[in-house]
């Protein structure tokens, strides 16, 4: 089945997979090393054909935009209340908080979406193997 790795240290998507199973992986990110079963992996779709990086990309730069459009006025106000974010500040400042907030966001919010996919997806392979 086609799937999407993660490193297990830091999260990150640039890993080195083996080819055999039983394999020594690795993450170009944060420089981990270890055996292919310590990957996280997260299933994808038979009708998917981008490659598991152009696939990321792709989700998280559209997962960014509907972010940034849908909800960049209300995090504002929250960050403005919890003290994120300064509420006199100049306007470019904020602009750039804010910006730096939101891409952050975004991304942990896809790494914790492939992440809660993955479990959904073991979860339905446990039931099939439960009901054989
Ligand atoms: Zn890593």
């Amino acid at each position: 089945m086609n799937a999407i790795y993660f490193c297990p240290n830091c999260g990150g998507a640039a890993v080195d997979t083996p080819l055999l199973a039983g394999g020594q992986a690795s993450c170009r990110s944060c420089g981990w090393k270890g055996a292919a079963t310590e990957l996280v992996a997260a299933p994808m779709p038979e009708d998917v054909q981008l490659k598991p990086e152009a696939f990321i990309r792709e989700f998280t730069s559209d997962f960014k935009i509907m972010f940034a459009k849908e909800c960049a006025a209300p995090v504002m106000r929250l960050l403005v209340k919890w003290g994120f974010m300064p509420a006199m500040a100049e306007r470019e400042h904020m602009k750039t908080l804010l910006a730096r907030y939101l891409r952050a966001v975004a991304i942990a919010s896809v790494q914790a979406l492939f992440d809660e996919r993955a479990k959904i997806e073991n979860e339905g392979r446990e039931k099939r193997t439960d009901a054989s």
